[in-house]
């Protein structure tokens, strides 16, 4: 039970009929829509995997000639969408709510059929879970998360996604907006970086050495 007066997710003051509540009823409903967007065959999951798909063509009918501004997404659609990505996150709090006797593990099967699995376990224990979960405040962040990127990707961008990259001059972290497509400056010491720089790190420091 939640023993501060205030949402945990929101930090807005609990209604008296909240009370003891993790998160405030807005935030459940908002939680609860963020999770139905990921899911299903038109969902946010599944729309970032048909963006992979005419890269994928692309790339298979010739290397040369390729667009560039599409790798970056790319490649961090491939990394959402890998079995590490979002379906990695989601089966961690699947997993974790488990414990708690407020989710069932699913079966596998294929990454869209794992999500649903997922999203709908998630979905139908949630109502409990902002009774009972501890944890609900950093499981709103990481659906929020989700939700942000996915949805930048899959509407081309409209909102900033960041990267990180190390400047290559002072060895500082700092971090990119992703559909930036003249490269980035270094926000401590100025030194520019190409968008191809700050998109592979390694090399980069292979070839500053
Ligand atoms: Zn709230
Ligand atoms: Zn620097």
């Amino acid at each position: 039970m939640n023993e501060s007066p205030n949402c945990t997710v929101c930090d807005r003051e609990l209604w008296e009929d909240e009370a003891g509540r993790y998160a405030c009823k807005p935030c459940q409903r908002r939680l609860d829509d963020r999770l139905a967007a990921i899911a299903g065959p038109c969902g946010l999951y599944a729309r970032l995997c048909l963006r992979m798909e005419p890269a994928g063509r692309a790339m298979g009918e010739s290397v040369s000639g390729s667009s560039s501004p599409s790798i970056p997404a790319n490649l961090l659609v491939l990394d959402l969408t890998a079995a590490g990505g979002i379906i990695g996150t989601l089966e961690a709090w699947v997993e974790d709510w488990s414990g708690y006797g407020l989710a069932t593990r699913g079966t596998g099967g294929r990454l869209q059929h794992r999500i649903d699995q997922a999203v709908a376990t998630l979905r139908l224990n949630l109502p409990r879970a902002v009774e009972r979960h501890p944890a609900l405040d950093e499981f709103a962040r990481e659906v929020d998360g989700i939700h942000r990127t996915c949805s930048a990707l899959v509407d081309g961008g409209r909102e900033p996604v960041k990267a990180a990259a190390t400047c290559r001059a002072c060895g500082k972290p700092f971090r990119f907006g992703l559909f930036d497509k003249g490269g980035a400056d270094c926000p401590r010491c100025d030194h520019h970086h190409t968008r191809a720089q700050l998109l592979q790190p390694e090399q980069a420091d292979a070839s500053a050495a």
